[in-house]
């Protein structure tokens, strides 16, 4: 595909400084145990590739993905060293997991049995995999009552196709202060089952259980790797599990398009939402809702412009969004505007803008679209 020129100034200025400082963070925190850095989804919206790419230079043992395709897409940007698949192995994917080195994560019998097929066929090296324990969360993993017939293939079965490197669940409370005993339960359990798989010879070489709230709360299951996704750009599920010393990644960033004069009565926007109080300096920022800025921020964001918070009049729409710079005499078109990140010692959060869209702050950064570039410092 052609790379698209880029003239339009929207951009999502991605800090690698960031990203590395993150995951140093969390490895001192986790002390003994590695890290394996989760990149799903393009990490987040910061870009799998700059991204795996930072945390393995800053010592992640390896990165983890939701799909195989996602893998490939790093193997193809030249990425060596551990893969995770977190998805699982979907039907008529056990070659390309195979041809590529990736550690698929597995669950049943019909998977294990893909893989070794493709790993005899293809002649491979045997493959390591990690066997997924679901204690609680209801997703995806091996119910506990079902292990003992995963366990059984492993031993009777592998023979030399796969390794079981690794075992893992997965907590569906972690980041909920109130409720300790769902994740107590789920550790619980997944102790009983590491025993299980011991009491069959079974040495799997890591034990993982912690995403980001779980590093943060449970330092006694961070085991031999923690699996964190969201500390590593800086944010939290909620404030109570943030991670202290970690630093926000990403800036959007756009220069204003056009600034107005207007008088006082003017309705602004789709349907009139906002009418202009006084007479008004009114900004157009070419940044809009298929960018990735929320839609339901219509009328509370605010944006930075020299610093100051100006916020945005009536609805956003597809490709801009208006601002109110009347506080802003001489701000003119080409002024630098900031939508996400700090601008002359204000700073508007990842965690701001969740609260004004009503969303999870996971879905702030992962939103931002294609259209915007990413630029990497
Ligand atoms: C996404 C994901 C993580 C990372 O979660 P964060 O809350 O972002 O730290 C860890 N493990 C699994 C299985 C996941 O799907």
């Amino acid at each position: 595909m052609p790379e698209r020129v880029q003239l339009r100034s929207t951009v999502a200025v991605v800090d690698r400084g960031a990203l590395a400082h993150n995951l140093r963070v969390v490895d001192e925190l986790v002390d003994g145990a590695g890290v394996l850095a989760v990149v799903k989804a393009d990490a987040y919206g910061h870009g799998a590739t700059v991204a795996a790419q930072s945390f393995l230079q800053a010592g992640a043992w390896g990165v983890a993905v939701s799909l195989v395709e996602e893998a490939l897409e790093l193997r193809g940007a030249g990425i060596g060293g551990p893969i995770v698949v977190l998805g699982g192995v979907v039907r008529g994917t056990a070659e390309h997991v195979v041809v590529h080195r990736l550690t698929p994560i597995v669950w049943n019998v019909d998977q294990l049995t893909q893989l070794a097929a493709a790993v005899r066929a293809l002649g491979a090296r045997p493959l390591p995999v990690h066997l997924k324990l679901d204690t609680g969360m209801t997703r995806l993993g091996v119910r506990p009552g079902q292990l003992a017939q995963v366990l059984e293939w492993f031993v009777r079965d592998a023979g030399h196709t796969l390794v079981f490197e690794g075992v893992l669940t997965h907590l569906a409370c972690a980041d909920d202060m109130s409720d300790t005993d769902t994740s107590r339960r789920q550790l619980q359990d997944f102790a009983a089952c590491l025993g299980t798989i011991a009491a069959c010879g079974l040495r799997p070489r890591f034990r993982h259980v912690c995403n980001s709230a779980g590093l943060a709360r449970f330092p006694a299951a961070h085991y031999d790797l923690v699996r964190p996704g969201i500390v590593l750009y800086g944010s939290a599920a909620d404030p109570s599990v943030q991670v202290a010393g970690v630093r926000p990644c990403m800036s959007v960033q756009a220069r204003l398009l056009t600034v107005r004069e207007l008088p006082a009565g003017t309705r602004v926007s789709y349907g009139g939402h906002d009418t202009l109080t006084r007479r008004s300096r009114v900004a157009v920022v070419p940044l809009g809702y298929a960018d990735g800025y929320a839609r339901n921020m219509s009328t509370k964001a605010h944006m930075l412009v020299r610093g100051r918070r100006c916020r945005v009049l009536g609805a956003i729409t597809m490709d801009a969004t208006m601002l109110d710079v009347t506080e802003l005499p001489d701000v003119e078109a080409g002024e630098p505007v900031v939508a996400l990140g700090s601008q002359a010692g204000e700073r508007l959060t990842v965690r701001q803008l969740a609260d004004w869209a009503g969303v999870l702050t996971y879905e702030v950064t992962c939103a931002i679209s294609k259209r915007v570039p990413r630029r990497y410092q």
